[in-house]
């Protein structure tokens, strides 16, 4: 029988992370998962001036926060979810061919700096994809792009290049891009996905490319891509009430993805209090 968790944390943040140390203190069998601990964001911030006894740089941040880690023994599962379903009283997460169970999931993916291109929400199921382990083999035979924030897609770019005819690989600097027989390196910038009813273009400022379908391989996707049946708010974030519970029963959310201020000091105090709601539905709950 598969392995049910008391809570699975998505997103590798200071709001994740607060979830898992917080979900650890309360003895909950937790799983976090996330890329890399703390985030990308956490390490470019300059000098951080503004959370409780930090005086330093996002790096220095970064170090004592692996520190207690380390101490408290909370332990990261490097891998990216790219599926959170409700199925009656428990929740499968998906990553890539993996999926484990758990009664409860809090959501803390944080938010993508660089916001979505025109035509990307409207689309998306209909030629807009954030998973390539997931659609890529939908574009047998197909031409299609891949829009990378970072090398660290590149993978996924070889993942889908088996399938499709060829891959228009986007990026701002040639060096994101892997190399391959049918993977081109296009630099520029998206500005929109267009199509009647399903993509058939992705317009760069520089030009314009034909293609069925348009990967985004991005560190954040949009919750309802992720969490099916999650509700949004119309900029896009999720929506939550105080106890940070979404409109799924057991799907809770914390930091950047349930809104502004975009601040450590609130992504962690909601990290905290989600692993808190996640206990109490879990004792109030029958099963
Ligand atoms: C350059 C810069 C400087 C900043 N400086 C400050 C500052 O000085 N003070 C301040 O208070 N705030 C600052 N911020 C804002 C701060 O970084 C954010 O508010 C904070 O990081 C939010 O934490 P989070 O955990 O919600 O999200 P994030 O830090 O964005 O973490 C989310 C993590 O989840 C991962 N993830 C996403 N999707 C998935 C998935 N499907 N599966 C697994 N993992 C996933 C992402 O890769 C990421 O690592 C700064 C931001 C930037 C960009």
């Amino acid at each position: 029988m598969e392995h049910l968790y008391d809570v699975a944390i998505v997103g590798g943040g200071i709001a994740g992370y607060t979830a898992a140390l917080t979900a650890g203190n309360l003895l909950m069998d937790y799983l976090w998962l996330g890329d890399t601990a703390f985030g990308e964001k956490l390490c470019r911030a300059e000098r951080v001036t503004n959370f409780p006894s930090c005086m330093g740089s996002g790096k220095d941040f970064a170090a004592a926060l692996t520190r207690q880690m380390e101490g408290e023994h909370v332990a990261l599962t490097r891998m990216r979810a790219d599926g959170v379903y409700k199925t009656g009283d428990r929740f499968t997460v998906t990553c890539g061919r993996e999926q484990f169970l758990a009664r409860t999931v809090i959501l803390a993916i944080g938010v993508e700096a660089r916001g979505s291109v025109r035509g990307e929400r409207e689309l998306l199921g209909r030629g807009v994809s954030y998973c390539a382990v997931c659609d890529g083999a939908l574009y047998r035979g197909k031409t299609i792009a891949a829009v990378l924030s970072s090398p660290k897609f590149a993978e996924e770019v070889r993942y889908l290049a088996q399938f499709a005819a060829k891959v228009y690989c986007v990026c701002r600097d040639r060096a994101f891009a892997p190399a391959g027989e049918n993977i081109q390196c296009v630099e520029g910038v998206p500005l929109a996905v267009e199509g009647e009813g399903r993509v058939e273009r992705l317009v760069l400022r520089e030009n314009t490319l034909a293609v069925s379908g348009v990967f985004f391989l991005r560190d954040s996707a949009p919750p309802e891509a992720i969490a099916f049946g999650v509700k949004t708010k119309k900029d896009g974030h999720i929506a939550v009430d105080r106890s940070l519970s979404t409109n799924l029963e057991g799907l809770f959310a914390a930091g950047d993805v349930t809104g502004r201020p975009y601040q450590y000091a609130k992504a962690a105090g909601e990290g905290c209090v989600a692993a808190h709601s996640a206990k109490n539905f879990l004792k109030n709950s029958k099963n």
